[in-house]
């Protein structure tokens, strides 16, 4: 019984690791993969551009602003609009 468990479960690690080898050459060794990185890099670059403050550069997502109109803006732009500076992060 136990014989037969054990063989049931390297062929399961078999076939996780035969799928893991063929996603990762599917990646890196085809076009396809290399078009889904490339937008992967997108994807990422875009992301980073919405948590930049054109003023105070990149800020964490936990540190912005959500402002009652929906717009997000960073704590320090805040902070200054607060304060009645109207031309920090502008
Ligand atoms: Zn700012």
């Amino acid at each position: 019984m136990a014989a037969i468990l054990l063989e049931n479960a390297l062929l399961i690690a078999l076939g996780v690791i035969l799928v893991v080898l063929a996603f990762y050459l599917f990646r890196t060794q085809t076009s396809l993969g290399l078009r889904s990185r490339q937008n992967e890099n997108r994807r990422t670059i875009l992301d980073e551009a919405k948590f930049t403050c054109p003023v105070h550069g990149f800020q964490s997502p936990e540190s912005l602003v959500r402002l009652d109109d929906g717009t997000v803006v960073c704590s320090h732009c805040f902070k200054g609009v607060i304060h009645g500076d109207t031309n920090v992060g502008q």
